[in-house]
C-alpha cells in the first residue's frame, strides 16, 4: 500500500470531446471541468450554466465523457477491510486531543480544524508536521510531510522549537517538511495534484492545507459565483481525500470561521464551503479560545466516535496537555 503509486493518467483535453470548441473548452476548464470523470458525473444543467452551451449539447458532451471515462470498479468488502486495516493514527502532541480523536488523526481521511483567528489551527498544523517525521516507536510515521500554505503562515522557527522539545534534530526535521505557497485557489488545486507527484520521490504520510478555504473565500466573495466556488472546493476536497486514501496518509486542513454562532449557523454561506467541506471531511474539530494558551477542541460530526471536548495548551514547545486543573 505505502509504495503504491498513482497510475499515470492519459493526457486528456476537453477539446477531444465532440462539440467542444476552444471557447467552450476554456469555460469548462475555468469551472474545473477538465477531467473526464468530472464531466461524466456532471448534470447537463450545471454544465450548460458554466459553459454557455445549450443543455442538449451539454448532455451530449456528458454522454461522450462517460464513454471515455474510467468510472472505477467495485471493490469487495474484503478489499475495503484490508485497506482499512492499514489505517494509522498520528498523535497531536496532546493526549487529551488524541483520546478525543480515538488515538490521533486517521490516515485515509480528511480532518478539518476550524475556528476563529488565533484559535491555534496553524500551531496544530506545525505540530502535526513535526510529529509525522518522528520515529514510529515514538508514535510518528517517520515520513516526509507536505504543506500547502495559503496564508504565508508557515514558520520554520516554530518547527525548530517543536522539534527541539521532542528531542529531534531540528535541521533533519526541517528537511523532511516540504512547503509550497499557494497564491490563489487555482494554484492551490494544482499543488494538491502535484502532491501525488511528490510521492514518487518521497514517502509522504501527511498532507496539510492551511488554510483550505481562505483563497476561495476572498476570490469568490460577493461575486454571485457560489456554485462555481463550491464546485471547485468540492473537487479539491476529493483530490485531497484521494491522496489520503492512495498514500495511506493523514490529510489535515484548516478553515477559519466566525466565532459568532448566528453567522456560523444562520447563514449557510458563512463558514466557507460549509456544506461541501463538512460532508467531505471525515473528522471535524472545532477550536475555541480559552484562558492563556489554552484552547478547547470539540469533535463534531464524527462517523463513529462520540462527540466530546478536550483542553489543549499552545506553548513555545508546541501542542501539549499543559497543566490541567
Ligand atoms: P488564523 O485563523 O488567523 O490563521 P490560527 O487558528 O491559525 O489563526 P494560530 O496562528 O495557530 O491561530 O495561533 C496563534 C496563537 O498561538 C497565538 O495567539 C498564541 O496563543 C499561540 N502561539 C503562537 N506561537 C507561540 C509561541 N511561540 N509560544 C506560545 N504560544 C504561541
Ligand atoms: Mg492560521
Amino acid at each position: 500500500m505505502m509504495a503504491e503509486k498513482k497510475k499515470e493518467e492519459k493526457p486528456f483535453s476537453v477539446e477531444d470531446l465532440p462539440g467542444v470548441g476552444e471557447a467552450t473548452a476554456e469555460k469548462l476548464r475555468e469551472a474545473g471541468y477538465d477531467e473526464l470523470m468530472r464531466l461524466a458525473v456532471a448534470s447537463p444543467k450545471d454544465l450548460s450554466e458554466v459553459s454557455g452551451v445549450a443543455e442538449g449539447a451539454a448532455a451530449k458532451i456528458i454522454a461522450a465523457a462517460r464513454k471515455f471515462a474510467d468510472v472505477g470498479n467495485f471493490e469487495t468488502g474484503e478489499e475495503i477491510l484490508q485497506r482499512r486495516k492499514e489505517i494509522k493514527k498520528l498523535p497531536t502532541g496532546s493526549k487529551n486531543l488524541d483520546e478525543l480523536l480515538g488515538g490521533g488523526l486517521e490516515t485515509q481521511a480528511i480532518t478539518e480544524f476550524y475556528g476563529e483567528f488565533g484559535s491555534g489551527k496553524t500551531q496544530i498544523m506545525h505540530q502535526l508536521a513535526v510529529n509525522a517525521t518522528m520515529p514510529e516507536d515514538a508514535g510518528g510515521f517517520n515520513t516526509d510531510v507536505l504543506i500547502i500554505d495559503t496564508e504565508n503562515t508557515f514558520r520554520p522557527e516554530r518547527i525548530v522549537s517543536m522539534a527541539l522539545a521532542k528531542g529531534l534534530d531540528p535541521d533533519e526535521t526541517l528537511k523532511r517538511i516540504h512547503v509550497a505557497r499557494a497564491y490563489n485557489s487555482h494554484h492551490q488545486i494544482l499543488l494538491a495534484e502535484k502532491a501525488s507527484e511528490m510521492t514518487k520521490d518521497f514517502h509522504i504520510r501527511l498532507l496539510i492545507v492551511d488554510s483550505l478555504t481562505s483563497h476561495f473565500r476572498s476570490e469568490y466573495m460577493g461575486r454571485g459565483s457560489l456554485a462555481e466556488r463550491q464546485q471547485l472546493l468540492n473537487r479539491h476536497m476529493h483530490d485531497l481525500l484521494k491522496f489520503g486514501t492512495i498514500n495511506n496518509a493523514v490529510v489535515a486542513v484548516t478553515n477559519q470561521v466566525s466565532a459568532r454562532p448566528d453567522i456560523f449557523f444562520g447563514d449557510p454561506t458563512a463558514p466557507i464551503g460549509g456544506h461541501i467541506v463538512g460532508h467531505t471531511a471525515t473528522f471535524r474539530v472545532y477550536l475555541r479560545k480559552s484562558k492563556g494558551g489554552k484552547r478547547i477542541a470539540r469533535l463534531v460530526d464524527s462517523p463513529y466516535l462520540p462527540e466530546g471536548e478536550a483542553v489543549i495548551q499552545l506553548s513555545e514547545d508546541g501542542i501539549t496537555d499543559g497543566v490541567q486543573a
